[in-house]
């Protein structure tokens, strides 16, 4: 059975939202990276543990189902915790079967968001293999929008996000105010090294998308995602060939 949203209206506004952001950053000791410096994070423990408190049921996770770690300590500090999945229909099985053994193991409420309309209602309306004519479109279509119409019953999101995945993200803070959703948005691992990610996969026996292992360090759906060659950037084989660097949920 499909798990359903167990977000709650009314919300509190924007500015309230924007006031919260800005006092869990004080309240944690948090001091946001710049230019000049690396800034400090608190424990990622913390921060879950700050966002179940703060937001209750109006906050969720987003998980890729790559290596699951923030849905596990997710679900070790504030078990129950909505766990957004963008089931786009063109994932690979073995991310299926992550997502499976997520929703089986971890004590989180995983949900699928799907777009309006199937892949095939999809390629009758704009042509077949919109991600690759217009990958943005396609994006757009499959994940930005339905995470846009789910945050309508959260004030809050966290991601898996960390400041060492890409250059893109090395911007990334621990609690922020998403000015574009007008959400509160949350990385509690926004520090985190890859070989800290592996230790607590090793500590906790963490499900771990079984293609990391076979090349893929960074897993989208699958027309969009090559194994990646020795010595690329760990994020080279997500929409390769194209200028195309992130899905757009985390302009
Ligand atoms: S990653 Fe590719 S298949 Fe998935 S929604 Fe984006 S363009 Fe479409």
């Amino acid at each position: 059975m499909t798990a359903q949203i167990t977000g709650r209206s009314p919300l509190r506004s924007a500015a309230e939202l924007e006031e919260i952001a800005a006092a869990g950053i004080a309240e944690l000791g948090i001091v946001n990276p710049t230019k000049n410096g690396p800034g400090r994070d608190a424990d990622a423990a913390d921060v879950i543990a700050w966002a179940a408190a703060t937001f209750g049921p109006t906050w969720a996770l987003t998980a890729s189902m790559q290596d699951t770690v923030l849905a596990h300590l997710v679900a070790r500090v504030a078990p129950g915790t909505d766990v957004l999945f963008l089931e786009t229909g063109y994932h690979f099985a073995e991310t299926l079967a992550t997502r499976d053994a997520v929703r089986e193991r971890y004590a989180v409420n995983v949900i699928d968001l799907r777009a309006e309309q199937t892949p095939a209602e999809q390629d009758e309306a704009y042509g077949a293999d919109l991600f690759a004519s217009n990958p943005d479109l396609c994006c757009l279509l499959r994940k930005e929008t339905p995470l846009d119409e789910a945050m309508e019953n959260y004030e809050a999101w966290a991601t898996g996000l960390r400041r060492a995945e890409a250059v893109t993200r090395a911007g990334t803070r621990q609690i922020a105010f998403d000015a574009r959703r007008q959400r509160v948005k949350i990385a509690p691992l926004a520090g985190w090294s890859d070989a800290d990610v592996a230790a607590y996969v090793a500590e906790h026996d963490v499900i771990v998308n079984p293609l990391v292992a076979q090349g893929y360090p960074s897993i989208g759906c699958a027309p969009c995602t090559r194994k990646v060659l020795p010595g690329e950037d760990a994020r080279a084989g997500r929409w390769a060939g194209t200028a195309k660097i992130e899905c757009g949920i985390h302009r």
